[in-house]
C-alpha cells in the first residue's frame, strides 16, 4: 500500500525492468531501463559500413537510462570527423556497441541485435531510407536451394543456375 501510495497521480519515471545487451566476446555488456526511447532501422552509409551490413537497427536510450555493467575498459571509440558522432566497439571483438550521434547528446543508439530481451519498443523508423541499397532482403517469398539443405534463395524468373553454382563451389 505505501508503494502505491508513492506513485500516486504521476507515472513512475524509473523502470524496474531492464533489457541486457553484450558483445559478441562478451567482454562488454550494458543494461538499458525499459521500454527505451525509440528504435528504428538507420540505412545511412556510415552506420552500414561501421556494421558491414545491409542497415543498423538501433535502439535508442537515454543516456541516463543506459549503463555499461562490464568491460568498459574494453570499449574503444571512434569520432566520425565529418559529423562528430562517436562509435563505440569492443575492442576484443570488434562488435559495435553505442552510437552516440553529436546533435542528440542526451541520447545513446544501442544495435538492436545486441540484447537478448525485448526492449518495449519495436524498430517502425527509418533514417536514410533514400540510401536503401537494392541488394536489401525485404522479405520476398523464399524457397529451399535444391542440393543444399538448409538454404533458400528468392526464385527469380530468369535461370540463374550457373550463378548458383559458382557461389557454393
Ligand atoms: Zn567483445
Amino acid at each position: 500500500m505505501r508503494e502505491k501510495a508513492k506513485t500516486k497521480g504521476k507515472p513512475r519515471v524509473r523502470s524496474n525492468h531492464k533489457a541486457a545487451a553484450q558483445c559478441s566476446c562478451g567482454a562488454v555488456a550494458l543494461e538499458i531501463d525499459v521500454p527505451a526511447r525509440w528504435a528504428w532501422h538507420d540505412h545511412s552509409a556510415a552506420s552500414r559500413r561501421a556494421h558491414g551490413s545491409a542497415y543498423a537497427t538501433y535502439v535508442g536510450s537515454w543516456r541516463s537510462r543506459c549503463r555499461i555493467t562490464r568491460g568498459d575498459e574494453h570499449l574503444a571509440r571512434f569520432v566520425e570527423e565529418a559529423t562528430g558522432h562517436t562509435r563505440s566497439f569492443c575492442a576484443r571483438c570488434g562488435t559495435p556497441m553505442l552510437y552516440e550521434r553529436a546533435h542528440a547528446p542526451q541520447m545513446v543508439n544501442i544495435p538492436r541485435a545486441l540484447f537478448t530481451a525485448r526492449t518495449g519498443r519495436e524498430p517502425l523508423y527509418h533514417v536514410g531510407i533514400g540510401e536503401l541499397q537494392d541488394w536489401t532482403y525485404l522479405g520476398a517469398p523464399l524457397v529451399p536451394l535444391k542440393g543444399f539443405p538448409g538454404v533458400v534463395w528468392e526464385r527469380t524468373k530468369r535461370k540463374k543456375r550457373v550463378e548458383t553454382d559458382v557461389l557454393f563451389e
